[in-house]
């Protein structure tokens, strides 16, 4: 069986450590290779070789270092089929989807191809006669990125672009679920021109996330992934000293009024809830529906679930397989727990009948009608192809009850009424609202991060903000000629 190894320092690296994880091909069901999970000389390594690799990497001009990320973009442009199907074999979402995740991922290089003026300082002449004041933005150093299962490719790349682009140089410590897009990805930088050590792989778990937190040579530390392991990271990286952004779980809801064009909104619904076997943290997991008309935004749901494929990601099926079997049984417990809860299983994804072997971590559409507020099919975030269904009766207790949840990750408001989608936007606690926009990811000149426990610091992903989190400013104050001064004063300095 193959053997996923780390990268690092511009080549594969079998590390010292002698722990395997299994990567299984979640639509045959089959464990089809192991990857390597990093010991503590491991995460070592890594950050030594980009430690090594920073002062010619920093050093290098704004126009050499873009011409490497020109080059990576149209080869990743040329070859992402292959990499498509390399997320598909490992993480099961269909191969449209796993093409759509690159596609993104791809829009934050092309942001970050305008970094030079993006980085760009301040001048002003004579803030003092003689003297000019001026800003500069330089990078931090090693940065690590950690990153989640359900996007291989797209995470990775709302960071890499933006902190190798502003001079930095990474360790990227991919999920060991789906670990092989991130080599690929490393092999490509390489291919383009990218300097050894530039960017590290770094394979693992525990103990290679805890290493790169408290390793003393990482400098920054950005992570997506669950609540509990993003407050984790959060804490233990800034006890390090380190700049932290850790992005964590959701629970989103749309909120659906009686005026709302009801089948753009179940189309929304279906799309936002079953896309990547809702496997996405900006899937919609709750609708939350106006009594009035709720059965009939159910009824045209539940249609449209009867015509949704579920099979293997590779034969042209609109939904794929789960991550793994764990996860399945997982989410199928909590379509077991709801129905003890007494909520209705309109749509039953237990049993689904999947275009693929019987092995395969299949798990239907499920709508789940009349989910209590205090069961965990409700607070908790279930992170599969189950849609929960909230009554309310009008656009006040939605916010209210979006507004009582853990989370604030994404939501969005399906209405025709102006005035009600911006008292919905403006009383919303949550990071990122859509407007009869289901999915509402900002795009890459914006910036991505929920707010309450879906994210702990302060500076979003890409975007502005992540110029700023992956540079520090420095403000200069000069005098030239330097004519020195004709008598001492030990006042606090003036200007004049
Ligand atoms: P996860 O938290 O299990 O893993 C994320 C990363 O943390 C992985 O690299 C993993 O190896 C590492 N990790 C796992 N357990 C750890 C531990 N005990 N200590 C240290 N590191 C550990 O998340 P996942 O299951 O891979 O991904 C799904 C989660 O990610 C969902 O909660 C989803 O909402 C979230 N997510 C959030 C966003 C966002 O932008 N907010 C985006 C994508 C995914």
């Amino acid at each position: 069986m193959s053997i996923v190894d780390h990268f690092v320092a511009g080549r594969p690296y079998t590390g010292s450590g002698d722990r395997l994880g299994p990567v299984f091909d979640p639509a045959l069901g089959v464990e089809t290779k192991r990857v390597r999970l990093a010991a503590p000389a491991d995460v070592d390594a890594a950050v030594t070789a980009a430690t090594a690799a920073f002062p010619g990497w920093r050093d290098m001009s704004w126009a050499r270092r873009q011409e490497v990320l020109f080059t990576f973009r149209e080869a990743l442009n040329r070859r992402r089929r292959e990499l498509a199907e390399i997320i598909t074999a490992e993480h099961g979402k269909v191969l449209s989807d796993a093409e759509g995740e690159i596609a993104r991922g791809q829009e934050v290089l092309e942001f970050a191809l305008g970094m030079p003026h993006l980085a760009r300082g301040g001048y002003s002449e004579n803030v003092s006669t003689g003297v000019d004041a001026y800003t500069v933005r330089q990078p931090l150093g090693p940065v690590a990125v950690i990153s989640p299962f359900n996007f291989p490719a797209m995470v990775p790349m709302w960071f890499l672009p933006m902190a190798l682009a502003t001079g930095n140089t990474v360790v990227l410590k991919p999920s060991e679920k789906d670990p092989s897009a991130a080599n690929w990805l490393a092999a490509l930088l390489e291919e383009a021109g990218l300097p050894d050590g530039v960017f590290n792989v770094l394979h693992g778990d525990k103990v290679a996330v805890d290493g790169l937190l408290d390793h003393p040579g990482v400098q920054a530390v950005s992570f997506v992934g669950s609540t509990p392991i993003a407050r984790h990271v959060y804490e233990r990286a800034t006890r390090a000293g380190k700049r932290v952004q850790a992005l964590g779980g959701a629970k989103n809801h749309m909120l659906v009024l009686p005026d709302a064009d009801l089948d753009m909104a179940a189309d929304a619904a279906v799309n936002a809830a079953f896309g990547s076997a809702g496997e996405r943290c900006m899937a919609i997991s709750v609708l939350a529906v106006v009594d009035s008309v709720a059965d009939d935004l159910i009824g045209r749901i539940r249609e449209r679930i009867g015509r949704i494929k579920v099979g293997d990601g590779r034969r042209g099926c609109d939904m794929g397989p789960l991550v793994t079997g764990e996860h399945r049984d997982k989410v199928t417990g909590y379509i077991d727990e709801a129905e003890k809860d007494g909520a209705e299983v309109v749509v039953d994804g237990r049993g689904v009948r999947a275009d693929g072997p019987a092995e395969g971590f299949w798990l239907g559409p499920t709508l789940i009608d009349r989910v209590g507020r205090d069961s965990r099919v409700y607070t908790d975030e279930i992170f599969g192809p189950v849609l929960s269904v909230v009554r309310v009766r009008d656009l006040a207790e939605g916010i209210r009850l979006i507004n009582d949840g853990a989370y604030g990750n994404g939501t969005a408001v399906f209405t025709t009424n102006g005035g009600a989608a911006r008292t919905f936007q403006r009383e919303v606690q949550a990071g990122m609202i859509g407007i009869n926009v289901p999915i509402p990811v900002p795009v890459s000149f914006y910036s991505f991060g929920g707010w309450k426990q879906s994210m702990f610091g302060d500076t979003k992903a890409y975007g502005e903000q992540g110029v700023h989190f992956f540079t520090r400013e420095k403000a200069v104050t000069s005098r030239w000629p330097a004519t020195g001064t004709r008598e001492f004063d030990l006042g606090f300095p003036q200007n004049a």
